[in-house]
């Protein structure tokens, strides 16, 4: 049976990329070794870390005032990691409380300094991200989630506001062009739109950093990574070789703009669905609906099991919600094809037939 990866991550990637990524652990590209058997400081190696870097530069649209970082860890090291290198004890920072990401973040903020939020939905279990809240000016940074993976809401446009953004991208990283230059800090961990598990991508202005009077512990400097250019120690070399193929493919297909048509076709589709068919219930309000994480809900709670059941008998993978806020959630990452959000879609449709 053809199985259809709606994981929310790690999770889908392009064929092309597992299928590189395999030959290159039994012959890197031609070298007679394996990708997991070379040294990190070969030339071998440092012409992927450019690649990736340069492919980063080129998708963002962003020049030298940015360095590109691929560092150890999930995106909760850059929870700490953020305001551990940009925010002062006395200073504050302003958050956005959007979801369960965002608010893990804020945990670590208050270890280092203030923490103002200016936003919280939690009133209307994050159905809805409030755009209309004033930032402090005397604040350091604005952090926020641009996608909510557990809560199904995104931000489709920027925060109003000349504070420095600094942004955690996980969940919808190249998902379509942005305005990239407007951000100071950039961090996504790597295994949803980006590649494998294992490693982070930050991309820094450099203004903002060395700004601090706190001693930071040299593997969490930003300043010392861009120093070493993210070799400062053994980085996960195979996860930083997988993001480059998924760099790759995404350029190879067009780009920003092209995800972004696939993207944007895909979830109408999904969101039209939903809508069409009274057996199913999206809360999230329509302007803030993901393009990228689809959380829905069965009407009559009792049909949630049996859908589900059947979705796991038809091979739709890794559709049941997160264990908190429980329902369906569909996640079409990038290389989410549509042909698989139209044969669950026909799911849902032969399902409510049957339960409308
Ligand atoms: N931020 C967002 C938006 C996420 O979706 C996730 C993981 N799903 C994280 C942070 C945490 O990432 P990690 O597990 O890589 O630490």
């Amino acid at each position: 049976m053809k199985l259809h990866n709606f994981n929310s991550g790690p999770s889908i990637l392009p064929p092309v990329v597992m299928q590189k990524a395999a030959e290159a652990i039994m012959d890197f590209e031609g070298s007679g070794l394996s990708i997991l058997e070379i040294g990190h400081r070969t030339s071998m190696f440092q012409e992927v870390m450019q690649e990736a870097v340069q492919s980063v530069k080129s998708l963002m649209q962003i020049g030298d005032a940015y360095e590109v970082l691929f560092l150890h860890g999930g995106a909760t090291t850059q929870f700490m990691q953020v305001p551990m290198n940009l925010l002062d004890t006395h200073e504050t920072a302003s958050y956005c409380d959007n979801g369960i990401w965002g608010n893990k973040a804020i945990k670590e903020a208050a270890n280092f300094g203030n923490v103002q939020v200016v936003t919280d939905s939690t009133s209307n279990n994050h159905t809805r991200i409030d755009k209309n809240f004033v930032v402090d000016t005397a604040s350091k940074y604005l952090h926020f989630t641009t996608n909510n993976t557990v809560e199904g809401t995104q931000w489709h446009t920027l925060p109003n506001t000349s504070t420095p953004l600094v942004a955690d991208m996980s969940s919808d990283i190249f998902y379509a062009p942005r305005n990239f230059n407007q951000f100071s800090l950039i961090y996504a961990g790597a295994q949803k739109n980006m590649g494998a598990a294992g490693v982070n991508m930050v991309v820094v202005k450099k203004e903002i950093l060395g700004k601090i009077s706190r001693k930071i512990p040299t593997i969490m400097d930003y300043q010392k990574h861009i120093a070493a250019g993210s070799l400062m120690n053994t980085p996960p070399v195979f996860a930083i070789y997988v993001s480059l193929l998924t760099l790759r493919w995404i350029i190879e297909e067009g780009g920003l703009p092209e995800m972004q048509l696939r993207n944007t076709a895909k979830s109408n589709l999904l969101y039209q669905t939903i809508d069409s068919l009274p057996v199913f219930e999206a809360r999230v309000a329509k302007e803030d609906r993901s393009l990228m994480n689809a959380v829905f809900f069965l009407k009559d709670q009792s049909l949630e099991d049996p859908f589900l059941s059947l979705c796991k008998a038809e091979g739709m993978v890794g559709v049941k919600g997160y264990r908190t806020v429980g329902g369906v959630r569909v996640s079409m990452y990038n290389a989410m094809p549509l042909s698989s959000v139209q044969i669950f879609c026909d799911l849902m449709k032969h399902f409510a037939s049957k339960h409308g």
